[in-house]
Parts: C-alpha cells; sequence; structure tokens
C-alpha cells in the first residue's frame, strides 16, 4: 500500500484503489460536526456517532406558539471570527441577523435596574455609575469604593473569581453583579470558577495594577477605542428561523460530501489497534466494532474520561474533574396585553441572593426582530411576547427534581411577580439540559493542558468542545477546527511514511 497527500486531500492506495482515511468523530453536537465538517474538506471519510435521537446536543429548536424557538443556544459573539466563519462557509451568512439595541437589566433588591455602565462581566468601571445604577447597598458601594484607595492585591496562582474581586469590591459586587453575569455564561459558582478562564481580561490587569475599577475603565475605553475603529457592528447574531438552524445546515453539510451522521449510537469503548482505533457504539444489544485511523472525541468531559480509561488514563483522571451544571429553560407565549407595562429592554439576569427560582429572563420577541416578525405573521390578530427563563445554577439540582408543570409555575410567578403579568401564558415549554454547562473551576487551564499533553502522546486522538476552551459557540468551533487540524496533519504525515488505511468496519 502507497501513500500520496494531495493538497488538502489525504488519499491512501490500497491495491490500485484510492481510500481516505477514515476518522470517527464521538458526539454530533456543533462541536463534533464542526469537526467533522472541516475534516471532509481536507479529504477523511468521517462517520460521526451521536448518542442522542438527534444530533445538535446543546443547539436545538422547536415550535413555540407557531414559530420556531430555540431550546438551547440562541446567539453568537460577533467578537471572536469562528462561528461568523462557519455561518458563511454554510452559505447562511444571508440569515445572519442581530438583536435589537436594548440592554439586559439586572433585579436587583427587589426592583428592576440598569447595569451600571462600563461595567466587564459586572465588575464595574467606574464608582459614579455603580452608585447611580442602585443595584448595590451603600454600605456596598462604600465597600467597593475601597478599591480605588486600598494598595494593590497581588496574586500569583489562579483563583476564584469570588476571592479577588471580592478582596477589591467586597461581596455585594461579586454577589450582585458578577455573579448573576456568570450564572448566564456557565450556570457557575463564583467562589468556584477560575479568574484565569472565566476573566481572562481581568487576569493581567489583576497582576499588575492596584486599582481593579481603574482598570476595568481602562480596559473599556480601549475596548471602545477598538470598535471604533474598526466599526464592528453589534457584539451579538443569531440566525433567521433559530440558531438550531445551524445544525441541519452542518448535517446536510457533512452528509452531502459522503459523511455519516447516525444517531442513537452511543459510543461506548475506545482502544488502540495497530495505528488507528477500534470503536464500540450502538444502543444496548446492537454494538458493533467500527474502525478508524483517527478519532475526535467531541463529547462531554466525563464521557470522554470515560472512554480515555484504558488508552489514557492521565487524561481521563483530569477530565473527570470537570464538573458540569444542568439547568432549565422555560419558554412562555403571553398575550402582549396582559403585561402592566411592556417589557423594558432584551431582559434580565437575578442574583441568587433575590432568591427567586429564575436566574436569566430573556424577552425573546423583544430581543430578536425576526422573531417578533414571525409572531406577527403567525398571530396578526393578537400581539404575542415570547419569553425564555433560564432556571439551575451548579449546586441547584434540588430545584430542578421538579415536574415539568410545576418548574414552569415557578417561572410564571416570577415574572408575575417581578414584570406584572396579570394572566398565564398561553403556551409553555419546558427544557431540560441535564449536565449543560461545564464548569471552568480553579485550576482549569493547567487540567486543559495536561489533559492535552496526555492525548497528543497518542497520535491520531483529539479533543474538542464546550469542555477545553471556552464554552461559547465561537470557542467551539474554533476548538473543533483545531482538533480537525491537528489530526489532518497527522493523518497526511502517515501518508508520507506509507502507512495505509483502518480495516473497514
Ligand atoms: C441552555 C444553554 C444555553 C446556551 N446558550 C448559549 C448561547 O446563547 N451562546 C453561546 O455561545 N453558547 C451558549 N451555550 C453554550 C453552547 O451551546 C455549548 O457550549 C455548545 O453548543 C456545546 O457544543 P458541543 O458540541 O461542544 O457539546 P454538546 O452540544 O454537548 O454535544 C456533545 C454531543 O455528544 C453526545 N455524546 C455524549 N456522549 C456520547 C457518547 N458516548 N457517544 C456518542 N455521543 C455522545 C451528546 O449527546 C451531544 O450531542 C448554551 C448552553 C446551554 C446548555
Amino acid at each position: 500500500m502507497a501513500g500520496c497527500g494531495r493538497g488538502h486531500e489525504t488519499i491512501w492506495k490500497a491495491g490500485g484503489m484510492e481510500t481516505k482515511p477514515h476518522v470517527v468523530v464521538v458526539g454530533g453536537g456543533l462541536s463534533g460536526l464542526t469537526a467533522a465538517h472541516r475534516l471532509i474538506e481536507t479529504g477523511s471519510r468521517v462517520t460521526v456517532l451521536e448518542s442522542a435521537p438527534r444530533p445538535g446536543g446543546k443547539l436545538h429548536s422547536s415550535p413555540v406558539a407557531g414559530v420556531p424557538v430555540d431550546s438551547g443556544a440562541e446567539s453568537i459573539l460577533t467578537r471572536r471570527p469562528e462561528a461568523l466563519e462557519l455561518v458563511a462557509d454554510l452559505g447562511l451568512g444571508d440569515r445572519l441577523t442581530h438583536p435589537a439595541p436594548a440592554p439586559a437589566r439586572l433585579y436587583s433588591r427587589g426592583a428592576l435596574r440598569d447595569f451600571p455602565s462600563g461595567h466587564l462581566m459586572g465588575v464595574p468601571g467606574g464608582l459614579t455609575a455603580l452608585a447611580r445604577s442602585g443595584v448595590l447597598s451603600w454600605t456596598g458601594t462604600l465597600r467597593a469604593a475601597r478599591d480605588l484607595v486600598w494598595p494593590a492585591t497581588t496574586i500569583h496562582a489562579d483563583v476564584p473569581v469570588a476571592t479577588y474581586i471580592g478582596v477589591r469590591m467586597g461581596s455585594e459586587v461579586v454577589d450582585r453583579l458578577v455573579e448573576p453575569m456568570l450564572g448566564g455564561v456557565y450556570a457557575g459558582r463564583a467562589d468556584r470558577l477560575s479568574l484565569e478562564a472565566a476573566l481572562p481580561q481581568i487576569v493581567p490587569a489583576a497582576r499588575t495594577r492596584r486599582s481593579l475599577m481603574a482598570a476595568v475603565r481602562e480596559i473599556k475605553e480601549e475596548q471602545a477605542a477598538k470598535a471604533r475603529d474598526a466599526a464592528p457592528g453589534p457584539v451579538f447574531a443569531t440566525l433567521r428561523g433559530g440558531l438550531a438552524t445551524l445544525i441541519d445546515a452542518l448535517v446536510d453539510r457533512v452528509t452531502a460530501a459522503g459523511g455519516a451522521v447516525e444517531t442513537s449510537t452511543p459510543v461506548r469503548e475506545l482502544r488502540r489497534d495497530g495505528a488507528g482505533w477500534r470503536i464500540v457504539a450502538g444502543p444496548p444489544g446492537a454494538e458493533r466494532a467500527v474502525a478508524a485511523d483517527a478519532v475526535v472525541l467531541a463529547c462531554p468531559a466525563p464521557e470522554a474520561a470515560r472512554l480515555l480509561r484504558v488508552e489514557v488514563p492521565e487524561a481521563a483522571r483530569e477530565l473527570e474533574r470537570i464538573g458540569y451544571a444542568s439547568m432549565a429553560v422555560i419558554t412562555l407565549a403571553y398575550r402582549a396585553r396582559d403585561f402592566a407595562a411592556p417589557p423594558k429592554g432584551s431582559g434580565f439576569l437575578v442574583p441568587a441572593l433575590e432568591g427567586r427560582t429564575i436566574k436569566a429572563v430573556t424577552f425573546s420577541s423583544v430581543k430578536w426582530p425576526w422573531l417578533a416578525e414571525a409572531l406577527r405573521a403567525a398571530h396578526p390578530d393578537e400581539e404575542t411576547v415570547l419569553v425564555r427563563c433560564s432556571i439551575g445554577r451548579v449546586g441547584e439540582e434540588e430545584t430542578l427534581q421538579h415536574s415539568d408543570e410545576e418548574l414552569a409555575a415557578l417561572a410564571v410567578a416570577d415574572l408575575a411577580d417581578i414584570c406584572g403579568i396579570g394572566r398565564p401564558p398561553v403556551e409553555q415549554r419546558v427544557t431540560r439540559w441535564q449536565a449543560g454547562l461545564p464548569q471552568y473551576t480553579v485550576g482549569h487551564e493547567a487540567r486543559i493542558a495536561r489533559a492535552r499533553t496526555a492525548v497528543a502522546a497518542h497520535p491520531g486522538l483529539a479533543l474538542c468542545g464546550a469542555a477545553y476552551d471556552g464554552v461559547g459557540i465561537p470557542a467551539c468551533v474554533a476548538s473543533a477546527t483545531e482538533a480537525a487540524r491537528t489530526l489532518t496533519t497527522v493523518l497526511t504525515e502517515r501518508v508520507a511514511h506509507g502507512a495505509g488505511p483502518a480495516l473497514s468496519d
């Protein structure tokens, strides 16, 4: 058998017939499907094995009030290029759309309030704005002001977010401003999340500056200057028809190029087999062995750890330590006339210490004009408002023990109280995300680096997904693209050395 590399393509010649290297991707969420798409582009034959009955993982949508509404991820950060490049690459650029300019607010000390202007992930950048916002008590505001006069707090190693911010600005800033933001992104707690991983912009300032507030102001001014120069447009985007349509487009692209996406096919075992891998996958009673030249593990960290336990135990030990938070998303359709006043802003966050069940609320049809348009078309005679409520932070699993009806009732009661909605919703949907978001706790980056080093000793194996370099969609796309690039390099080198493909499965 002789091999030859052809530009981006990697082709093996077996007995005169050309075969492509076979890569198995474990997990058909956004990361796995992106990796599959990239691997096909560079000449591999790809099989995606997905345990659930549908692909997409945390991206999914279903109809509420007659329109498709995302029940998982709904928006893309546009300040990183990777997700937008994928959207363009899939020919979806004309469906890209942005939120209305209505900032999110905060429910603090019993009222809805604006965030203090100039904050960075909740960390205030100025005392006047903080005092005016009314988010903190007077004693909390005075405590935050100490940051301006106190000597520097030196940090050498990674620490919990709450430790550094708390020392500088006090617990009210942590509890009422920073934790609600972290609750939104990670469903995590400030006393456990890593400063390095969750607030990387702040770390250099924490190492060199005396006042955190002054450092935040400088970072924000730099960001604003960059934004003025680059005129970058809105910070977030989605796709008309729902962000989950990105998954449909990826599956179409992968399968049209000859790739396979097999659902209801959990991967159970991963073993080395010569230069390649042997995978056992399938529902109970219908397992089969699949041979692969290379494998991408694009499943959540606990599953990746389980699959690596025999062949790469060092990596498994690191990945086992990544915990997950479960949550629920309650989508409610209301008649606009049942609101005491039209919703102000795109939604609001609720600090845990307010004692409410809901932690975040999005007025989806206010935030996303495309959704409002779709609702008007579906209900020309009755203005409908869609509201998305998130419930569940790490450590709040008890709340999620309630039935769907009870969870929806709790969300409805909080909303009625906070927003003055006089009547129950006309439709509701409850979506549960068991182990929905990985927790980037203290030491996360070092943990991931050790896992990656262990995996790198096994060429033909790569990790990607939300557990590694960021939970957001651009970070997932980036980690998938990097995994595909790493494997393409390995496969191309193997071909150059005359190796052959995996035996067919
Ligand atoms: C409710 C919610 C809202 C979010 N909102 C946003 C947002 O608005 N913007 C944003 O940027 N990010 C958001 N995120 C984060 C983002 O959606 C996720 O981090 C990202 O989609 C993860 O993609 P993934 O492919 O890495 O993992 P997943 O989507 O978890 O996919 C992994 C897949 O692996 C499969 N799998 C697991 N074990 C096996 C096995 N043994 N064999 C085969 N398959 C297996 C799973 O079934 C799953 O489909 C949100 C997350 C949640 C939960």
